[in-house]
């Protein structure tokens, strides 16, 4: 029989798929003896089981009952009761953290009668009914959708915030709130306890499938079919008075990766206060001031979570009258540069290996390290200097809601007094978010470090007013340009220029790792991710400064020289004449025209990549491709011809456009093709890569060229081809040997491997055209016209042209590396499509077995992280 309810002593920390994230964390802190108030979680079987039916199982009703009378038991209270109630809390928990994106119902068992009876009891009338108040307003909201303005109002009307309110005020509010509920919902407050627990339970299972977690789960691809676990606590109160409070806290910086609690506590206020960011807070070394038992306990708890969870923990924590309670913990999130360092220290530490440390930080992560940043030495004065919250560069125009964020089509800065879960689409779109309110554990820091967005909060000297901020004696208005520093948490006016990461600049050797704690942890995952590699990262370069800087990157050879790029600039008007000719001498004139000018490039690209691979290959693309465009060329003869004046060469460029217009030049004349049509054309390639080689040689090189033959279908094809380079490379003297292979990126090469790799010592994936011919997509078209309805509607999860698709396309790569290697056991196999620098496609080239993946200069690094981490991922253990 299925369970829907486990208790906090259940549970533990691994079991986050049936009680969630916090309801799992809940349980281990239950375990380990720390002070959690009692409690139970109900499980996510059970929230996909109300979603799918709409009603709550019967056998959950009886659970709840049962672990409700446990409670009462231990605690010696009862629900609900009119003189001393037991009060709950009710909170969403998924498996995988949504910050503030789901509901939480706080004071549950609150009624006219017991409300009574917790002021009599707690001795705090205003308390009491303060919560009240608070009370029937989330319930309204939450399981009721009564709108927020409605209830601010009736605040409004009694002038105040209730902190100010006095015992007659509140009562007074209480009513007019429950007017409020009766006039939006066309019924009463339920005054009993177990309705309103179970309306809640409910309330929290529908926020599943609420606009903003829905959004929040597609930007972080999190599966839509878990649902969610609810979690129900006694009620703990951090707001009854000022030996009691409410804060949260991290092991060590989630920012910079410090070591050193770190942590926001704010004096007599109740759960999610300090989360939303309303009211200023202090920090925790104050909290050691006014009270250091709980402080003392409070830091020794974190030694402990971190010990047990072998990682940087958040926690959430209340303190009421001097008693300390731990409400939440998690592995916390942290910046990318956070990521790195607090690996690398857990690895000095002792507390993980370095291969666990790999799993710790993502390519993404590195991508965001690799980011440009202000030029702070061309800045102008900051306007003001906030919290840093979330690091990068960002500028752009400021708006004001988040509605104007995201239908900007220009850059924007979302500018608010505090985010709230209702501004994720703007935050989504804006380039950052600026805040006048809060800190690094506000919503917007926290969603914002989620998003890897740039962020800087609690920035106070800004004063917001409708559709302008003042500052430093400054107005700005919505539209004028910022620029915000989510490393130091200054605002500028204006565009200020950026600079490069230093992490890049480590990479290019401009700077040693030695001193700075971020560029160390790099340097120490790097090296341990090219050691535990087992797939070669090279480059896709056409150039010897590319190669070069790539080499600097960490590749280890040029996987893909797209020698087509060598034909373009002043260059076309000799491809011009070669299209042009009408017999063997004009044509051979034009390849001899051409064949100093490959000469020098390829010698160059050689030298930048001495003593390894270069493969390059042949030209692919269709010839007329490097002709001007047909209406172009019409219109100006048109425009000849009405003007009585000879059309000269546009009217016989104008003939050979036509006469080779292609309806699907992607499917027609090009690749191998077009060496098999064109006489001479890849002969003068190849002698331009022989020559070069030969002068390397001569001049002391160690140049390693390899011939690669593009859009190979038929091994006949390669035959020809490699017959006819072969005789060229023989009568090049001086020539150093020269491997001969080809791209695999038609269908048919793939099923032909076997008898393709009698005539190729290699072969390269060439995975956007295998994409575009595997499933019919033209590669040129697709993406804007209706990818987006393919990935609204889970064809696929991303575009199959960024990520492999690994069932259909990678299936044509895994059988065309089996079949090519069991011809030639000593086959090369690598990739050089875009899925080379993707992480995703580069952990599934690992699984296929290729030797190595080609990308571009700057996805290098991120490459090589990628293969150390696929390499090592069976020897690390995942915590997160
Ligand atoms: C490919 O098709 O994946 C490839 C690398 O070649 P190109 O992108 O030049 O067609
Ligand atoms: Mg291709």
């Amino acid at each position: 029989m299925t369970r829907y309810v486990y208790d906090f002593t259940e549970g533990n920390k691994d079991l986050k798929d049936l009680l969630g994230g916090k309801g799992a964390n809940l349980a281990e802190m239950t375990r380990m003896g720390l002070p959690v108030p009692p409690g139970f979680t109900v499980t996510t079987d059970a929230c996909r089981e109300y979603l799918r039916t709409g009603r709550m199982p019967a056998e959950l009703l009886a659970e709840v009952e049962q672990h409700l009378r446990q409670m009462q038991n231990r605690m010696n209270k009862t629900f609900g009761d009119a003189e001393d109630p037991l009060l709950l809390s009710v909170r969403s928990g998924a498996k995988f953290s949504m910050p503030g994106m789901m509901e939480t119902i706080l004071d549950i068992g609150l009624n006219d009668a017991s409300v009574v009876g917790l002021g009599r009891q707690s001795n705090d009338e205003r308390f009491a009914w303060d919560s009240y108040r608070r009370l029937v307003q989330m319930f309204g909201r939450t399981v009721f959708d009564v709108p927020a303005a409605a209830f601010d109002d009736e605040l409004a009307a009694v002038g105040g915030v209730g902190a100010d309110l006095s015992v007659a005020q509140l009562k007074d509010l209480v009513l007019a709130y429950k007017k409020v509920f009766h006039s939006h919902t066309g019924r009463d407050f339920p005054q009993a306890p177990h309705e309103q627990l179970f309306l809640a339970v409910g309330a929290v299972f529908r926020s599943w499938n609420a606009e903003r977690a829905t959004l929040y789960r597609r930007q972080e691809r999190i599966p839509h079919d878990l649902g969610t676990a609810v979690n129900v606590m006694a009620m703990v109160f951090g707001n009854r008075g000022e030996d009691s409070g409410t804060g949260v806290a991290f092991t060590r910086d989630p920012a910079t990766g410090r070591r050193g609690v770190y942590g926001d506590y704010l004096r007599n206020a109740q759960g999610e206060d300090v989360v939303a960011g309303i009211r200023n807070t202090m920090s925790l070394s104050e909290l050691a001031t006014i009270d250091p038992a709980s402080h003392r306990q409070l830091l020794s708890i974190m030694q402990r979570l971190e010990q047990r969870y072998r990682d940087l923990c958040d926690i959430e924590f209340t303190i009421e009258n001097g008693k300390l309670w731990m409400l939440q913990t998690r592995v916390g999130k942290r910046t990318p540069a956070a990521a790195f360092v607090i690996a690398a220290q857990l690895v000095d530490e002792g507390t993980i290996t370095l291969d666990e440390a790999l799993q710790r930080v993502t390519d993404e992560q590195l991508a965001q390290l690799m980011f440009p940043s202000f030029d702070t030495a061309a800045a102008p004065p900051p306007l003001t200097t906030g919290v840093p919250a979330s690091p990068g560069a960002a500028a752009g125009a400021i708006v004001f809601d988040s509605a104007a964020a995201a239908a900007a089509t220009e850059p924007v800065i979302l500018v608010r007094r505090e985010t709230n879960p209702d501004d994720l689409p703007g935050m989504i779109a804006a380039q950052g978010i600026l805040t006048s309110r809060g800190g690094k554990t506000s919503h917007a820091a926290v969603v914002a470090r989620g998003m890897g967005k740039t962020c800087v909060c609690g920035a106070d000297e800004l004063v917001i007013d409708g559709d302008t901020f003042a500052v430093a004696g400054r107005i700005l208005r919505a539209g004028d340009v910022i620029s915000i520093d989510g490393t130091s948490g200054k605002v500028y006016p204006g565009s200020v220029p950026v600079r490069p990461s230093p992490v890049v600049r480590y990479f290019e050797g401009e700077i040693t790792a030695h001193g700075d704690p971020l560029l160390a942890a790099v340097e120490r995952l790097m090296i341990h991710a090219d050691h535990e590699a087992r797939l070669g990262v090279h480059t896709n370069a056409d150039t010897g400064a590319d190669a070069a800087r790539a080499r600097r990157f960490g590749a280890t050879g040029v996987g893909l020289c797209r020698t087509e790029h060598m034909f373009l600039g002043d260059r076309r008007e000799l491809v011009e004449r070669l299209i042009l000719a009408e017999d063997d001498a004009s044509r051979a004139e034009a390849l001899a025209a051409l064949l100093p000018l490959q000469r020098a490039d390829f010698e160059e690209l050689f030298a930048a990549m001495d003593g390894l691979p270069v493969t390059v290959r042949l030209i692919d693309p269709p010839l007329h491709e490097f002709l001007p465009p047909l209406e172009e060329l019409t219109a100006r003869v048109a425009r000849a011809e009405a003007l009585g004046e000879d059309p000269g060469r546009d009217g016989t460029l104008l003939g050979a456009v036509r006469r080779m217009h292609e309806q699907n030049p992607m499917l027609g004349l090009r690749g191998v093709r077009l060496g098999l049509v064109i006489p001479g054309l890849f002969a003068m390639q190849v002698r331009a890569i022989a020559e070069a080689a030969a002068a390397r040689v001569a001049a002391g090189g160690d140049p390693r060229p390899e011939i690669m033959v593009p859009l190979v279908g038929a091994v006949q094809e390669l035959e020809t081809v490699r017959a006819e380079a072969e005789a060229v490379l023989a009568s090049v003297p001086g020539t150093p040997p020269i491997r001969i292979g080809t791209m695999i990126e038609v269908p048919r090469a793939a099923l032909t491997a076997g008898q393709i790799a009698g005539a190729a010592e290699f072969f390269s994936f060439g995975t956007n055209d295998l994409t575009q011919m595997t499933w019919g997509f033209s590669r040129d078209d697709v993406e804007g016209a209706f990818f987006g309805r393919y990935l609204g509607l889970g064809i696929f999860a991303a575009s199959p042209f960024e990520t492999i698709d690994s069932e259909g396309v990678g299936e044509l790569v895994r059988i065309a590396v089996e079949r090519g290697r069991a011809a030639r056991p000593d086959l090369t196999v690598g990739v050089c499509g875009e899925h080379g620098g993707d992480p995703a496609s580069v952990s599934f080239f690992h699984d296929a077995g290729l030797d190595y993946v080609s990308c571009s200069p700057f996805r290098v690094p991120i490459a090589r992280l990628e293969a150390g981490r696929a390499a090592s991922q069976a020897a690390g253990s995942d915590s997160r």
